[in-house]
């Protein structure tokens, strides 16, 4: 009798880079070769929207002030509250990074079940925290100069320089990523063309 090949587990690949990099746009170029795509970023909000699993800890801990009419988590409030309150942020964190690691989890454990040989984790701060690289079998960070990252991401979401420079600061620098990095991809003076081209070349080096 002939026993069914065992399943191959896929490959789990860890992309991030700074603000305005090119990363989100390198992960949908990836889901396009047939990669499928976890985006930390939309598992994090999901956690603290209306009815995430995050609300009701929230609640518990910080009060019914806390979530909005529509059942979300009230940001501004909280921010606010993190301004006089220097504890609340770490609690908050201490509620909401727990649920978003199982939300990632899940949403791995779905695309392995739908079949996919390989999963693109989009990870804004995947080198800033020690917790993502023991489940990864390869890193890709997408790298640009800063006045590149300013230029897209003004252009992008409308905000000035100095806040723009102010996100940029308090994220890893360039040479901490490129030294997490198994793949770097430097997305700077080229066209989107290039980068889909290295994205099927990545893809193709990962066996899609
Ligand atoms: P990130 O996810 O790293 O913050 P995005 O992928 O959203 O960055 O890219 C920021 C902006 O820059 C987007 O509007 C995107 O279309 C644009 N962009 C990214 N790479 C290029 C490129 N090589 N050429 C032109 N525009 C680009």
């Amino acid at each position: 009798m002939t026993q069914a090949s065992p399943r191959r587990r896929p490959l789990r690949v860890g992309l991030t880079g700074g603000i305005g990099s090119g990363k989100s746009t390198l992960g949908q170029m990836l889901q396009r070769c047939g990669a499928a795509l976890v985006d930390a970023d939309a598992c994090a909000r999901a956690v603290t929207a209306a009815g995430g699993s995050a609300i009701p800890a929230i609640r518990q801990a910080f009060g019914e002030e806390f979530i909005d009419p529509a059942g979300a988590l009230d940001r501004a409030r909280m921010r606010e509250k993190a301004f006089s309150d220097v504890g609340a942020k770490a609690r908050l964190e201490g509620i909401v990074h727990p649920l978003v690691a199982d939300s990632i989890a899940q949403a791995t454990l779905e695309a392995t079940g739908a079949g996919h040989h390989l999963i693109v984790l989009d990870i804004p701060l995947l080198v800033e925290s020690k917790r993502w690289a023991p489940g990864l079998d390869a890193v890709v960070v997408v790298d640009c100069s800063e006045p590149t990252q300013i230029a897209r991401v003004q252009a992008r979401n409308g905000l000035d320089v100095p806040a723009i420079e102010a996100i940029i600061a308090a994220q890893a620098s360039r040479a901490q990523r490129r030294a997490a990095a198994d793949i770097v991809v430097f997305n700077d003076g080229i066209p989107l063309a290039e980068l889909h081209a290295r994205a099927e070349r990545i893809a193709a080096r990962f066996g899609l």
